[in-house]
């Protein structure tokens, strides 16, 4: 089991759509179309009162659905500057970057 990692990245619509994960390597295809009804149901209402939602691992948890490290495009985010974050991925529980 992987450490839960806590950040300040408020979970708003704005940071969502900074939020790069949709087009990361990691977040594959799959798990794209499996969490697509689910992250849309998210949007309809106030994200700030979701526990979870399958993307902006930074604000919320760790992804229920990748599994596999496939590259990180954390680093290249807005949300990864806005919030000084020093993790990457953030879908997998976050861990120390490779530089
Ligand atoms: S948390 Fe980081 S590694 Fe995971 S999908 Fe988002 S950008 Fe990619």
């Amino acid at each position: 089991m992987s450490q839960v990692v806590t950040t300040q990245v408020a979970k708003t619509k704005k940071n969502l759509k900074l939020c790069r994960c949709m087009k990361c390597p990691t977040y594959t295809f799959m798990c794209k179309m499996k969490n697509m009804p689910g992250n849309l149901m998210a949007m309809m209402g106030d994200i700030g009162k979701k526990d979870h939602m399958e993307a902006m691992y930074c604000a919320f948890d760790e992804s229920t659905c990748i599994t596999e490290e496939k590259g990180c495009i954390c680093m290249t985010c807005a949300l990864f500057k806005k919030y000084s974050l020093d993790k990457a991925y953030y879908c997998l529980g976050g861990k120390a970057p490779k530089m």
